[in-house]
């Protein structure tokens, strides 16, 4: 079997999920499971509902939503015509009903909580994976809906949680193989999960390709698609640089850094479950279905050119921490990453000197908290807008000099960190949000103008 993951903007309207209908019917012989996104942005407005709800905006919220409840009829309809909408359009109300009941208690309570905030993040899928269903069905595709919230069982850490893999593989042997050994489709929304108690929980913005990959780890997969818009994974994101090139080949490692340093193309967890059952990812593009894509696996072919790509990844706060008191004594490391971990804050780079050190964050929310907890042990001072640049290949371990030949191409920019060693594949630095698309297009233009037609297209 394989798992197809369609984005966003792959379901975004009836004519994407047409495309996408016609694309799954080309690889029936292969037992395909489909997880699907959420329409395109329709989280990212769900969020919003429940942001005026909770701010005690009750008309916002509700106004939101009726938008929402008439985009996906609208979608519906166009998809399946009158007689067969009919069927969907009593479990679609049911459906934004029960949102809309959620915003308006919300509002009666006055909080928004991030277990209630999972739940109405959580409706764009649920209903996405309805409609998807219904219109595989009307064009003649065995479709089955599959819960995932019965599937995907995850701990209760609301807004990013965690996968229980053992309970959630028993699961999917349960719920899906059987529907695939009778010929059907089995169609899963991405992204919700819900905890041991039934709970409904969410694996964190982009999360639908993780649930690409938990499904094809957990069914044994033969290939994971991540079906997007755009060719496949680029040398760096097309909306910085014009002139970025589809990859063909790269390794899990190369591919999992660029996902971490924010190649938004892939959820940074997307990989893990995949390199432990050594399953190949392909990245295609639904409106581009022919072209071949980019293939993600354990080795990669060797390339000439040393990077692979160029990854940024902005809203980066950048902390400052100066030992007053006892000059980097030993534990003193220990007591500052306690403090990042107390608040369940995840650091990415590090670098020390004997006095100081600097990390930074990615998330900005608890900063003042953690700076408070900070300044018990020590001096800090953080600053937001900054970004981080990483540049991945393979061949940066083998090969002198590179980053003078990096730091010279931007040698009027100014770095605030660098980091080069810790995964030999990747070298980064951080500079201020404003300088990441001049950075990157330099960098792009120094490093991709003439590449190895071997492993570039
Ligand atoms: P989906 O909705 O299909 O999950 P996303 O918007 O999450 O799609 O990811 C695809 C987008 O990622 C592309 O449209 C592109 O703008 C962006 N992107 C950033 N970096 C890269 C990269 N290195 N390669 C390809 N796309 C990238
Ligand atoms: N719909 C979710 C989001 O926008 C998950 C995903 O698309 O991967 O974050
Ligand atoms: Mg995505």
């Amino acid at each position: 079997m394989i798992v197809m993951k369609f984005g966003g903007t792959s379901v975004q309207d009836a004519e994407a999920i047409d495309r996408v209908a016609a694309i799954t019917r080309e690889r029936l012989p292969e037992n395909p499971v489909v997880v699907v996104s959420a329409l395109a942005k329709m989280t990212d407005q769900l969020l919003a509902m429940a942001t005026a709800a909770g701010a005690g905006n009750r008309e916002q919220a509700l106004e939101l939503s009726l938008g929402a409840r008439e985009r996906h009829f609208n979608t519906a309809s166009d998809l399946l015509g009158t007689g067969r909408f009919a069927q969907i359009h009593a479990e679609l109300e049911e459906e934004f009903n029960a949102l809309d009941e959620l915003l308006r208690g919300v509002v009666a309570v006055g909080e928004l909580t991030p277990r209630t905030t999972d739940n109405i993040a959580g409706f764009g899928e649920r209903v996405s994976s309805r409609i998807v269903t219904a219109a595989f069905s009307c064009r003649g595709l065995n479709a089955s809906l599959v819960d995932s919230r019965q599937c995907i069982v995850t701990d209760a850490n609301f807004t990013r949680a965690v996968p229980q893999f053992e309970e959630t593989n028993s699961r999917l042997s349960e719920t899906v193989k059987p529907l695939l050994a009778h010929g059907r489709v089995p169609i899963m929304g991405g992204f919700i999960g819900s905890t041991r108690d039934g709970v409904s929980t969410t694996l964190g913005r982009g999360g639908s390709d993780f649930t690409a990959a938990i499904v094809g780890a957990g069914l044994d997969a033969e290939r994971i698609e991540i079906w997007t818009d755009v060719d496949g994974m680029l040398t760096t994101d097309p909306n910085l640089c014009r002139n970025a090139r589809r990859i063909k080949t790269i390794s899990f490692e190369e591919a999992a850094e660029l996902a971490y340093f924010g190649a938004k193309v892939l959820h940074p967890a997307t990989l893990l479950p995949a390199i432990q059952k050594n399953i190949p990812v392909l990245v295609l593009n639904s409106r581009n279905p022919k072209n071949e894509g980019t293939r993600i696996t354990a080795t990669a072919p060797k390339s000439k050119s040393i990077f692979k790509a160029i990854a940024a990844k902005k809203r980066i706060t950048v902390v400052d921490i100066v030992a007053t008191r006892m000059l980097m004594a030993h534990g003193f490391l220990k007591s500052i990453f306690e403090v990042f971990a107390n608040h369940r804050c995840a650091v990415d780079m590090v670098s020390t000197s004997e006095v100081s050190v600097s990390v930074t964050v990615d998330s900005s929310e608890s900063i003042a908290a953690i700076a408070a907890d900070l300044g018990k042990l020590a001096d800090v001072k953080y600053e937001g807008r900054k970004a981080i640049v990483c540049l991945v290949g393979e061949n940066i371990r083998s090969t002198p000099g590179i980053a003078a030949k990096v730091f010279s191409a931007i040698s009027d920019v100014n770095i605030h960190m660098i980091s080069q060693g810790a995964s030999e594949i990747n070298i980064s630095f951080v500079i201020d949000e404003a300088d990441v698309p001049k950075v990157v297009s330099r960098l792009h233009d120094c490093f991709f103008a003439e590449v190895d037609p071997e492993v570039f297209a």
